[in-house]
């Protein structure tokens, strides 16, 4: 089924408003299978005249977003009716509606308004319970189209609520996929798009009816796979197989949610000792709901003398080996556990650059350390890798790094 979304408003081309809707509805459709063959913005006026009338002919549907109010640049109904050649005419319920909308505000209602309650002869109104803009369903072989049709309100909480209430069932109604017909978002850490994909792609492509996506972000890399739930599964369970020291989720949830819910599920709690990520790392766990339950301490310590005081790294490891080494990252993350009490710490030291490197340690270097409790001893071990992609890459890359780490002291394969 082709599917296009145009989205209209001229501040979206000015830059004043983010379009989101694009990205929204691309996301919603996806959920239930489909995909978005192409996205158009268009300024007010006219220009929707001409978008509409070209997507009607080359899609079996139309999503359009906004342009339904009550001023004279929202002209999506018009351009509808006028595509499709059809009349418009006035809805008595969405007039009452509109009425009784403005009557809970408390406001009068203009006479603006009431060219909101015109629809095309043949379609549907759709209620909006959040705004004065009723939303239109043009079926599919009305007037000189055989397309569906959806008219949605800009204001995002009111197209939300719509999409919800009226698009998603009658897409659903529209398209004959099997009902366990979906999509799998499995999300790795720590290897590179390129060699994931000569592991997996060749054994991804047996599958019948598969379709198989990549998306690489800094630090992560998301593997799509959209078909029906038996196949996807198995092809989800041949990707975590192959890379399972990688592996984070396939539920939709954030490396850092992921790694509260774990440490919350195993009784665990955490500290952080972060020098070169500035206390990111801690953040990210702090962004999460829950995590004063599982998260003790995040110390940031920057200089020397900070690791000294605050850790008890030892002036001799950091003559001896210098900030960034294993010696001293092994002694922070030691320091943080004994002086926080929690059962997991981690610590993370580096060169983010661009300054600071040299051959023995360019810049991008970075240790990290796991430090766990033994019975009555510590157990510490360290990884030493490399990001020299700048300092904001850096601490994002390290911070996987660091959450990865926590994650597979809990989850080990
Ligand atoms: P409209 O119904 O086109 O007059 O839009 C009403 C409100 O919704 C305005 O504040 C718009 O900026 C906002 N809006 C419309 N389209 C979008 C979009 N694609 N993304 C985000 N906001 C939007
Ligand atoms: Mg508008």
């Amino acid at each position: 089924m082709k599917i296009e979304i145009i989205n209209t408003g001229s501040e979206l081309l000015l830059g004043s408003t983010l379009n989101t809707h694009g990205a929204w509805l691309g996301q919603e459709l996806l959920g239930l299978g489909l995909r978005v063959q192409r996205l158009v913005t268009v300024p007010d006026g006219d220009p929707i005249r001409e978008a509409l009338k070209q997507s009607i002919t080359d899609s079996d549907v139309v999503i359009v977003t906004g342009g339904l109010g009550p001023t004279s640049d929202d002209v999506t109904r018009e351009a509808t009716a006028e595509a499709l050649g059809v009349d418009l005419i006035e809805d008595e319920h969405a007039v009452r509606c509109i009425q009784a909308f403005f009557d809970r505000l408390g406001r009068e209602m203009s006479d603006s308004n009431l060219k909101q309650a015109l629809h095309p002869v043949g379609a549907d109104v759709l209620p909006n319970p959040n705004g004065t803009a009723p939303g239109v369903y043009v079926p599919p072989r009305l007037g000189d189209s055989s397309c569906a049709i959806f008219l949605l309100p800009g204001p995002p909480h009111e197209m939300h609520a719509m999409y919800h209430a009226e698009v998603a069932p009658r897409l659903k109604a529209l398209t004959d996929l099997p009902e366990d017909y979906g999509v799998t978002n499995i999300k790795f850490s720590g290897i590179g798009e390129s060699s994931f994909q000569d592991a997996l792609d060749a054994k991804l492509h047996k599958f019948p009816e598969l379709e198989v996506g990549y998306c690489a972000r800094p630090g992560e890399l998301d593997l799509r796979l959209i078909g029906e739930r038996g196949v996807r599964s198995q092809a989800a369970e041949l990707a975590m197989n192959t890379y399972p020291k990688q592996y984070i989720n396939e539920d939709g949830l954030s490396l850092e949610e992921t790694v509260v819910s774990e440490l919350g599920k195993h009784g665990k709690k955490l500290a952080l000792a972060e020098s070169c990520t500035g206390g990111r790392v801690s953040s990210r766990i702090t962004d999460v709901s829950g995590s004063s339950a599982v998260f003790t301490h995040g110390y940031i310590t920057y200089a020397d003398e900070a690791k000294v005081e605050m850790l008890g790294v030892s002036q001799a490891s950091l003559v001896a080996h210098g900030a960034v080494s294993e010696e001293v990252a092994r002694e922070m993350a030691k320091g943080a556990l004994e002086n926080s009490k929690a059962d997991i710490a981690v610590s993370v030291t580096g060169i983010a650059g661009p300054a600071g490197g040299s051959d023995e340690k360019p810049v991008g270097t970075y240790w990290l350390a796991i430090a766990v409790r033994d019975g009555d001893a510590v157990r510490t071990s360290a990884e030493k890798k490399c990001s020299p992609h700048g300092r904001e890459i850096f601490k994002l890359v390290a911070g996987q790094a660091i959450l990865m780490k926590i994650l597979r002291q809990l989850k080990p394969v």
